[in-house]
C-alpha cells in the first residue's frame, strides 16, 4: 500500500496545515540527517506540544528549546522535532 504523502497534511495536534521544510541541508542530533529531501512540519505557534514544550524542556532538561510536529512524507508518520529558537527551520520552508 502506498503511504506516501501527496500534500501537506494537517498537524494532529492543533489543526494548522503543516508546512513543507527542506530536509536535506538540515544538521540535527547526529548529523546524518532526516533520510528524505523534506519533511512536513507544523509551524504554528499556538501548537499545544510546541507551546508546553519550552516548559517542559526547561524543568526537565534545563534547555531552551521545544518540539515542532513533523510528518514523513514517505510514510504519513507523526513525530517530532527540537527547535531552539522560535525561527528555528523557518529558513527551510518550502513554500509551494
Ligand atoms: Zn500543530
Amino acid at each position: 500500500m502506498d503511504m506516501k504523502v501527496k500534500e501537506a497534511p494537517v498537524c494532529p495536534d492543533c489543526g494548522e496545515k503543516m508546512k513543507k521544510m527542506d530536509a536535506q541541508n538540515s544538521n540535527f542530533g547526529d548529523g546524518l540527517g532526516w533520510c528524505v529531501p523534506f519533511l512536513y512540519v507544523c509551524f504554528n505557534d499556538e501548537c499545544p506540544p510546541y507551546v508546553k514544550g519550552w516548559q517542559n524542556l526547561k524543568d526537565n532538561y534545563g534547555k531552551i528549546a521545544s518540539y515542532r510536529t513533523i510528518c514523513y512524507p514517505d510514510n504519513g508518520n507523526m513525530d517530532s522535532m527540537c527547535v531552539f529558537t522560535p525561527d528555528g527551520c523557518k529558513g527551510q520552508i518550502i513554500e509551494e
